[in-house]
């Protein structure tokens, strides 16, 4: 008799789930707006020069392939918390924090998650609602209860500023709040400085511990700096955060890895203490992190041709996608679709949250081919000067 007949057939994941079915699609029409990868205006992976630059000096350096440490390569830790909190972070410069490489910004939050399970007074995390399906998970496999808190509007596409700061308000003191730094996913609404301000405050009175993730620094507005304004801001507060940070997006480097966690500490001494302990996590789980991908961030960091190199390819990131959520709102207009498009460039980041129902999503798919999740989420970076159109036409035909 087998071992696993008990093993029950699990549900797919909900957005590898929309590629397969796209892939199976003979439509030459058909778009694919599910995953959230960056494409190029000819629908393509995009490598930026930036990362071919450094990547071509990180080979011509002929570099062993020794083990990295349990926390990674040093220079590039340094670099990712110093590209997070800005050139002049006080906490930089006490050395109260540490920061650990990480498998990406997944492997950074189950780090944080696996050190939380041990060490938070309050084993719960509240996440906005909606968020980032894998938030979930992340958290409970660690033993970390997953509760909520008011996020989104539905009636304005935008952000509920009085639900959120009246759940923010009646969490219990002590509590984690997961809070996106900036393009929140899925819904491409982040708060506004003013609101981020009101944020702390409430967090601050109620004394909770801040995980800020931030998976898409520089993908929002096309500037780094902007894009890390609340995890300054709520340093600056006195708010001593963890962070959570991915070079997958603003780097192109998906596949290679490449992310960072981080604790702030109140000084020295409890940076080093809480690194001891984040080693001792790590190494069961994975021993030490892949060194490709984070030679070649440290190259674009350290390096300051480069840098602005980079600089330059995030903003022609951020720019392509903007000038497509324009130009997909003012198609539904020629469209002579009459209903209220003004979220689709309000929105920011990778997603935009379309507000369109299940049954009209439904309809796209079948209809037009255009794969995209059930909750209306689309990724605005599938979308192209080849396909906005086709685009438009079909979501007018769905919601008129
Ligand atoms: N956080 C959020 C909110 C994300 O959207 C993503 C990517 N989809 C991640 C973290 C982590 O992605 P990765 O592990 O590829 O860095």
């Amino acid at each position: 008799k087998s071992w696993w007949t008990h093993v029950e057939m699990g549900p797919p994941d909900a957005i590898l789930g929309v590629t397969e079915a796209f892939k199976a699609d003979k439509n030459p029409k058909k778009i694919n707006l599910g995953v959230g990868a960056y494409r190029d205006d000819q629908g393509k992976p995009f490598v930026l020069p930036s990362v071919k630059e450094a990547e071509r000096q990180v080979i011509a350096a002929n570099l062993d392939k020794e083990y990295a440490g349990i926390v990674g390569l040093p220079e590039f830790t340094k670099l990712s918390a110093k590209l997070a909190l800005g050139e002049n972070s006080e906490v930089i410069k006490n050395n109260r924090i540490f920061t650990t490489q990480s498998i990406s910004g997944t492997g950074a939050l189950r780090i944080g998650a696996e050190f939380l399970a041990k060490y938070a007074k309050t084993k719960v995390i509240y996440q906005p609602t909606p968020t980032w399906g894998n938030h979930v998970p992340i958290f409970k496999f660690t033993g970390v209860d997953v509760k909520n808190y008011r996020y989104y509007d539905k009636s304005t596409c935008g952000f509920d500023e009085a639900g959120a700061l009246q759940d923010i308000a009646a969490i219990p003191e002590g509590s984690i709040i997961l809070l996106h730094a900036c393009a929140h996913n899925p819904t491409g609404v982040d708060p506004s400085k003013d609101q981020w301000k009101k944020i702390s405050e409430i967090v601050k009175k109620r004394n909770l511990f801040v995980f800020f993730d931030m998976a898409y620094q520089g993908f929002a507005s096309g500037n780094v700096d902007n894009d890390a304004f609340a995890v300054r801001y709520f340093l600056e507060q006195g708010h001593n955060i963890v962070l959570a940070q991915s070079f997958a997006k603003n780097m192109g480097l998906y596949g290679e890895r490449v992310g960072a966690f981080s604790v702030v500490t109140s000084d020295a001494d409890e940076a080093a203490r809480v690194a001891s302990q984040v080693k001792i996590l790590i190494r069961p789980l994975y021993s030490n992190p892949p060194v490709h991908g984070a030679r070649i961030a440290s190259r674009i960091l350290a390096d300051p041709a480069l840098n602005q190199q980079w600089l330059g390819d995030v903003k022609l990131m951020a720019d392509r996608i903007i000038s497509m959520r324009t130009q997909l709102k003012s198609l539904l207009a020629k469209e002579g679709s009459t209903r209220n498009w003004e979220h689709i460039t309000n929105q920011i980041g990778m997603f935009c949250f379309t507000g369109i129902n299940p049954q009209q999503v439904e309809k796209l798919i079948k209809e037009h081919s255009i794969y995209l999740t059930k909750d209306g989420r689309i990724s605005v970076a599938g979308i192209s000067s080849n396909n906005v159109g086709y685009l438009a036409h079909a979501l007018h035909q769905v919601t008129k």
